[in-house]
């Protein structure tokens, strides 16, 4: 099983590289690291898991739910195409924050490119958490976590909830 590195560990700040489809070695890579991180995700009870979290520095990562494994997939070289004006606030969780829960303001709906664990091209929408999850995960990919997205006082106020809930 995976390990799931938490935060400050420094690998959660690397810009990742792009994953390269070409040679037949680096599909089955592909797949593995696919099945390898979903396995990891539902083991963990997460929604979305980003490489550089399992300490892999590529821009891949996996979003899916436990109830429909058969939908979990992962997304190399994700990339957003269109995102609509209209914001959600919805509250994020993160596997490397464990405990912590936070409101946090991202684009409502989004259109998103990816090569799927074959290498070939795919594009769809998401909205509502599809959507928070995509750019969540993508921002580990840059090296950005969901604390960097929210004021330092509103960050405190997560961290204090979650030592109360202990
Ligand atoms: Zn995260």
């Amino acid at each position: 099983m995976l390990k799931i590195l938490k935060f400050p560990d420094p690998v959660l700040r690397i810009a990742c590289k792009s994953w390269t489809f070409d040679s037949h070695q680096s599909v089955i890579d592909a797949e593995k690291i696919e099945k390898d991180m979903i396995d990891a995700m539902f083991a963990f009870d997460g929604i979305g898991l980003a490489a550089p979290q399992v300490g892999i520095d590529y821009r891949v990562f996996v979003m899916g739910h436990k109830d429909f494994p058969e939908s979990a997939q992962a997304f190399f070289n994700p990339m957003v195409v269109s995102t609509t004006e209209d914001i959600d606030d919805l509250e994020e969780g993160c596997l490397s924050f464990p405990g912590i829960f936070v409101n946090i303001k991202r684009p409502k709906k989004i259109k998103a490119r990816w090569q799927n664990s074959k290498g070939e091209w795919q594009e769809d929408e998401f909205d509502g958490y599809n959507c928070k999850c995509f750019l969540h995960e993508l921002d580990h990919l840059e090296g950005i976590v969901f604390q960097d997205r929210v004021s330092s006082l509103k960050w405190a106020m997560a961290v204090k909830k979650s030592k109360r809930r202990k």
